[in-house]
């Protein structure tokens, strides 16, 4: 199978939403038959994003294979069926990793090692290593153009561009239009000074998506055309939406997927948008609405928690109910009237995070969840904090933590995988991707699931301390996932409340708007019922 390339770049600004664009782009492709997967270059030097503060970066997306990615790689498998891999993201530092790695191995035999064509052909190799497994490979580049990190992956594309056969590459700019109300006018040089600086590196775009508020009138699509020596009919119009699902359609509306056939020279197979925009209409015949209290450590950066908010949303749609989102800084929880601030909780859920800070904040929510028979969802760290408040206020272990916080305690009821298993590396020394996972029968986790073994992704440090099984079974919390290979504990829930649900993998990585995830619907429809709404 002979491979074609998209390559999407971004102009102006960053956070134009590239990542969705390329992901929309996908969605397109499918939608009229082809094999495809997305690739994101980032020029930055971290070897990948793991060492990043969510806050910084925003959320770490985890592949099967146990990747720590951008999170784009979640809009691509959410607005895609590609499952991502190792594979579909690279950054600087990995690509200066191996080239370095290599050097020392003495594998460039004396040559000077360089940027050109050393770093470029590494560049050039991680995007083909995924050649003849696709019908398109769409590659976005990370940051914006212009900027001293992207040059060596501009360059790289623009080699594999030139050797590519006609029909065979294609080159995607993204860019923005501002609209000045002062003037009430569309500005446009942004725009051509974007396009500029990406020719002076010898790459012209053949399709220019420009982000406005409006959609491009004539004339300003003439001059951008014009001025950036683009065809007029290839400027398409990236006008804002309300919802980010919507914007494979818009494209379509725009004439973006015929553009995408012509110049790739492809036909087109089917032509099958049908679902999605049957699943986008839902979205706007929502009733009613449920209030999801999110009670963690980044939420000042809502891109911190994208998956969840995503799967969230996605398990409301399945239950026909708008879910709003209280986002609360556990921290302030320490001092506050809980009742008070949980009045109008439907649910409460802990997402996952790391580091002491905030931690004891959490606990309280899961204790004012548990006795007031709110819906509580604990992912990660949330059924890490909903096991040590069961152990100190139900059975009485006052001194209960996990070793991530308190080392000295004496009730480490979690622990260091590689003290619980004597393995010192395992991944980036954490438990990273997919592993299975055996429901216990009479549960609500198999009752939700509907399946006795189940693969979830995983990304933490920490396990549950086999020595409190006993102790958390009876005092009434029921151990009802378990990986049966390492023997660990993966999912808790407790008898006699309406919901109450931890589990140590995130599940929001796995949920797609048309497949949403059981836990996700279950538990927003916990919420439902516990406002009082009819199923
Ligand atoms: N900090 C915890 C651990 O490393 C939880 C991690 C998470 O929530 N992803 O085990």
């Amino acid at each position: 199978m002979k491979t074609k390339y998209i390559f999407v770049t971004g102009g102006v600004l960053s956070s134009l939403g590239k990542g969705v664009a390329a992901a929309s782009i996908g969605n397109i492709l499918e939608s009229y038959g082809y094999h495809i997967t997305i690739v994101k270059l980032d020029p930055y030097l971290n070897v990948d994003p793991g060492t990043m503060s969510p806050l910084q970066h925003g959320e770490v997306f985890v592949t099967d294979d146990g990747a720590e990615t951008d999170l784009d790689l979640g809009h691509y498998e959410r607005f895609t069926k590609t499952i991502t891999s190792q594979k579909n993201n690279w950054t600087a530092g990995k690509i200066y990793y191996s080239v370095i790695e290599k050097e020392r191995r003495g594998d460039y035999l004396g040559k000077t090692v360089q940027v050109i064509p050393h770093v470029t052909d590494e560049i050039k190799s991680a995007i083909t290593s995924l050649d003849g497994k696709y019908d398109v490979i769409i590659i976005e580049i990370g940051g914006t153009v212009g900027d001293i990190e992207s040059l060596p992956f501009l360059e790289a594309i623009r080699q594999i561009g030139l050797s590519s056969e006609d029909n065979d590459s294609l080159f995607i700019h993204l860019t923005l239009v501002p609209f000045i109300k002062t003037a009430g006018e569309l500005k446009t040089k942004p725009t051509q000074h974007s396009v500029k600086a990406l020719r002076e590196i010898g790459i012209q775009p053949d399709i220019l998506l420009c982000r406005a508020e409006i959609p491009l009138p004539e004339e300003i699509k003439e001059k951008i055309a014009l001025f950036t020596n683009v065809k007029y009919e290839d400027v398409v119009s990236a006008n804002d939406v309300d919802t980010i699902y919507k914007i494979p359609l818009v494209f379509k509306e725009e004439g973006m997927g015929d553009l995408l056939l012509k110049k790739l020279d492809l036909k087109m197979k089917k032509d099958d948008s049908s679902s999605w925009k049957k699943w986008v209409d839902k979205i706007y015949s929502l009733e009613n609405e449920v209030t999801i209290s999110i009670v963690g450590k980044y939420v000042s950066l809502s891109d911190s928690y994208k998956s969840l908010f995503e799967a969230l949303f996605h398990g409301g749609v399945e239950n026909n109910i708008k879910v709003k989102f209280d986002l609360i800084e556990s921290d302030t929880l320490l001092d506050d009237d809980l009742e008070k601030r949980f009045e109008n909780s439907d649910g409460i859920l802990v997402p996952g995070g790391f580091g002491i800070r905030g931690i004891e904040g959490m606990i309280k929510a899961v204790e004012h969840a548990r006795i007031k028979n709110i819906p509580y969802f604990g992912i990660c760290l949330g059924m890490q904090t909903a096991s040590v408040e069961f152990v100190r206020n139900v059975a009485g272990l006052k001194n209960a933590h996990s070793a991530e916080f308190d080392k000295s305690t004496d009730q480490r009821i979690f622990l260091k995988l590689k003290e619980l298993i004597g393995i010192e590396k395992m991944g980036h020394n954490m438990r990273l991707g997919q592993f299975s996972c055996s429901l216990k029968e009479g549960t609500l986790c198999r009752d939700i699931y509907k399946d006795e073994k189940i693969m979830e992704r995983h990304r933490h440090r920490y396990e549950f301390n086999p020595e409190f099984e006993e102790v958390l079974e009876s005092n009434g919390m029921v151990i009802s996932g378990k990986n049966k290979e390492r023997n660990l504990v993966e999912m808790i829930e407790l008898k006699g409340h309406p919901w109450f649900i931890g589990c140590q993998f995130h599940p929001e990585l796995k949920s797609r708007p048309m497949n949403p995830h059981p836990l996700f619907i279950s538990f927003i429809g916990a919420a439902k019922k516990f406002k009082g709404l009819s199923l």
